[in-house]
């Protein structure tokens, strides 16, 4: 299919590119690109958000609160030293993404916005989020799905860095032609309907995300367990972050169709601390007390308590 490329000179340009029918956001297209390939999207223009000027920086403003442009490549994120020294989760989530490659051209934006790794949708098969009424994997191939949130679609969101930045708390700032609003993070995956994963309407994009110091503090760690040693899609992750205010945040990735924040009644018996063994394995067995794993996945359920309990370990002693 033909299309158009548009390298918008600010965003006012950007904003309204974007609000052309069937356009879509441009990053570094190591998704895009793919899902175009494959027939999942069929876009009449790209708009490149890379070429507008700023959108890839990282600025501290004198409060501390970080902003990162949503073309700010994951390679520079995860090497920047404000990111490292204070929100050291996001770095270590973006320093795991994919190859070297994939994060020098892989941008913020795009890894949010990417769409689900489950086969059965990449290899064009009907299914809930093509648009479809049924769920093949629910009966087939489920081994790399979630094992929370219900369905209809089971396939968890493969992006790293958006289950540290909802330990974080960030916001998303929404740009598009006519608006800008701020989205929590903890909400950006409440897509009403199936076949979107973000709360973004058409037109809008993730113009930059914002980080509160006040939502980082002095241990913040980020585990993946992937079936390769590397190069590859968690199949199960753990942000953990405890603030400096005391409280705890625990985000599991790999489980569910959006970043997965622990009750909070759990965090807040992680927060109070002095927690010997035992007390652990409880907490981290309720924590996947809803799970309901599909025929060959509930090894998930093993390894993010596994995940729990070690983090909790290092947070709750
Ligand atoms: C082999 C392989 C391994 C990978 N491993 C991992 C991994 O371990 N962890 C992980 O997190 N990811 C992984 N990825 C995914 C990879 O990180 C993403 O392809 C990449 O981050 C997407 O970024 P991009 O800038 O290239 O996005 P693009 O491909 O340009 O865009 C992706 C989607 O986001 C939309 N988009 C782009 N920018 C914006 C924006 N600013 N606002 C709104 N929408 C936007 C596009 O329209 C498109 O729908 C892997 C990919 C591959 C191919």
């Amino acid at each position: 299919m033909p299309f158009r490329y548009v390298r918008p000179i600010d965003a006012p340009d950007a904003g309204r590119a974007l609000a052309e029918p069937s356009s879509v956001p441009l990053g570094g297209g190591t998704d895009l690109l793919v899902t175009m390939h494959e027939g999942l999207a069929t876009p009449s223009t790209l708009v490149d958000l890379r070429r507008v000027p700023g959108s890839d920086a990282i600025t501290t403003a004198s409060d501390g609160t970080l902003t990162i442009g949503g073309s700010a490549r994951l390679a520079d994120i995860a090497t920047h030293p404000h990111v490292r020294a204070h929100y050291g989760v996001l770095a270590e989530a973006c320093e795991s993404v994919g190859t070297t490659q994939l994060r020098e051209m892989g941008t913020l934006g795009g890894n949010l916005c990417q769409r689900p790794r489950c086969w059965y949708f990449r290899r064009g098969v009907s299914c809930f989020k093509s648009g479809g009424n049924r769920c093949p994997a629910a009966q087939g191939e489920n081994q790399y799905l979630g094992v929370l949130g219900g369905g209809p679609c089971h396939a968890p969101h493969p992006s790293d860095p958006a289950v540290a930045l909802t330990a974080l708390e960030a916001t998303i700032m929404v740009g598009s032609a006519t608006h800008e609003r701020r989205v929590p993070m903890g909400m950006f995956y409440d897509a009403t309907d199936v076949t979107r994963e973000t709360v973004l309407a058409p037109g809008e994009y993730v113009r930059a995300v914002e980080l509160s110091p006040a939502n980082a503090g002095p241990v913040q760690r980020y585990e993946k367990l992937m079936q390769r040693g590397a190069w590859d899609f968690a199949l199960v992750s753990l942000a953990a972050v405890r603030r400096t205010d005391g409280d705890v945040r625990l985000v599991l990735g790999g489980v569910a169709p959006k970043p997965w924040r622990v009750t909070s009644s759990i965090e807040e018996d992680v927060a109070s601390g002095g927690l010997d063994e035992e007390t652990i394995a409880v907490l981290a067995e309720r924590a996947l007390y809803d799970a309901a794993p599909l025929s060959q996945n509930g090894y998930k359920v093993t390894q993010a308590e596994a995940l729990l309990r070690r983090a909790m370990a290092v947070i709750a002693r």
